[in-house]
């Protein structure tokens, strides 16, 4: 046995699905706000620490060179009144924060700050001297020009460790957020998909079939929905053209039985004349002849009398059953009344018309008819003929009776043809 497909009710996969949307989205606004404050942090530090670093780095690097400026300046004074300026501000600079903070710098700054100022003294006494210092001056000039190169060297690392810090937090945050988008547009995506799978399509599935249900097209068919209501509809659809089909067929049943008569099972006299007048208007319309007869059974009550009203009904439906064989497909025939029948031959001239009753007349007339006790009878059948191209049916069958009626008087068993005249 085919094990039936789980079915998901649309609202609760709806719920489902919303749910989960909004976890992932509270979730990626956490995780990218924690980074975004991340990143927040990193800029603050860089505006409140590094940049400052980098600053005092320069100035200091700035005081070391005015430093070796001044010294060399000491060597290249030619009075003793510039020296001692030159003295006075290598002692303000040496003591400068910037310098005292840096340990390497305060050293240098110390030991350049003691040499000049002995060197400024011994230039007092002879400026000989200044020659012999010089020599000394220019490695601690040197030592300070390099001094100079590894401040500014180490605050341009400082800031470039933070920076690349930076960068890499907000690369990170970038990737992140690539991701939280892709994630996202997955997680769309994946829903879109499914909908149009799962709810679109067997929608517009349903749309098609429903327009096109019809009687006279097979069941429409569903492949099994995964939505409990698509299914439904799917069902009810289906229920539907089952429902069409029996009601169709319940107001054929209907119609025929309100058509038909119930003794012989041929045309009754109301469709009949509906059917006669239809088409005799079509036939005039296009200029076609037809013809109409009446045909009444001869001494119909006296086999009653004998036989019993049975036998008439047997009678009547042999009658009845004759008439179908004898007749053509575009010929309309009906009981006309208790034992008359009206006949309408469409595309027929009078003539043969009147060969065709006339050869069904001596078929029934020769025909052996068995009653329900087993005798046999034969019975015979006047016809009247009437012409119906150019009058209504109602005139066409008045002459037509008295065309019977001029039969019957003449003897019975036969087929008049009514006059123009009549
Ligand atoms: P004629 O040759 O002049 O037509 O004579 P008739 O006896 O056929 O004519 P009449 O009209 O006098 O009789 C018709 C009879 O048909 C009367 C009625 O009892 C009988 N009849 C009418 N309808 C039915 C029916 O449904 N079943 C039976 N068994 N008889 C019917
Ligand atoms: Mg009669
Ligand atoms: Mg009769």
């Amino acid at each position: 046995m085919p094990t039936r497909p789980e079915r998901y009710p649309a609202n609760r996969l709806f719920v489902l699905l919303a749910t989960a949307f909004a976890l992932l989205f509270a979730f990626l606004v956490v995780v990218l706000a924690i980074d975004q404050e991340r990143v927040r942090d990193l800029s603050e530090s860089l505006q409140q620490q590094t940049v400052p670093k980098i600053i005092r780095f320069q100035r200091l690097a700035r005081n070391v060179d005015q430093l070796r400026q001044e010294g060399e300046r000491i060597f290249s004074s030619d009075t003793p009144e510039d020296r001692q300026q030159s003295l006075y501000l290598v002692m303000l600079i040496a003591s400068h924060p910037s310098i005292l903070e840096h340990s390497q710098a305060a050293t240098a700054a110390r030991d350049t700050e003691s040499f000049l100022a002995e060197t400024g003294r011994l230039a007092a006494q002879d400026p000989a001297t200044l020659r012999i210092q010089y020599g000394e001056w220019q490695q601690l000039s040197r030592r300070l020009s390099l001094l100079v190169d590894d401040v500014l060297i180490e605050g341009a690392n400082l800031a470039t460790a933070d920076l690349e810090g930076a960068a890499a937090a907000m690369r990170l945050t970038r990737y992140k957020l690539m991701g939280a988008t892709a994630l996202l547009g997955g997680f769309l995506l994946a829903l879109m998909i499914l909908l149009r799978r799962h709810l679109l399509r067997p929608l517009e599935k349903v749309d098609r079939a429903l327009s096109s249900l019809s009687v006279d097209r097979p069941a429409p068919e569903f492949p099994d929905g995964s939505l409990a209501e698509i299914h439904a509809i799917e069902e009810a659809t289906k229920h539907l053209h089952e429902a069409m089909v029996s009601h169709d067929a319940a107001r054929r049943e209907l119609q025929l039985l309100a058509n038909r008569d119930d003794l012989t099972g041929l045309m009754n006299r109301r469709h009949f004349m509906e059917s006669a007048t239809t088409e005799l208007r079509r036939a005039q319309r296009y200029g076609r002849s037809t013809v109409v007869a009446l045909g009444d059974l001869d001494f119909f009550k006296s086999l009653n009398d004998t036989y019993g009203h049975g036998a008439g009904d047997t009678v009547l439906r042999t009658f009845a059953g004759l008439l179908t064989e004898s007749l053509r497909q575009s010929d309309l025939v009906c009981r006309y009344g208790g034992e008359e029948f009206a006949f309408l031959f469409p595309e027929s001239t009078v003539e043969q018309a009147h060969i065709l009753v006339e050869r069904f007349r001596a078929r029934c007339a020769g025909h052996e008819i068995q009653l329900p006790d087993g005798l046999v009878v034969r019975v015979t059948l006047s016809i009247g003929l009437a012409d119906a191209s150019d009058c209504t049916i109602d005139l066409a069958l008045q002459r037509a009776d008295l065309a019977l009626y001029e039969a019957k008087r003449m003897g019975r068993n036969r087929v008049v043809v009514a006059t123009e005249a009549a």
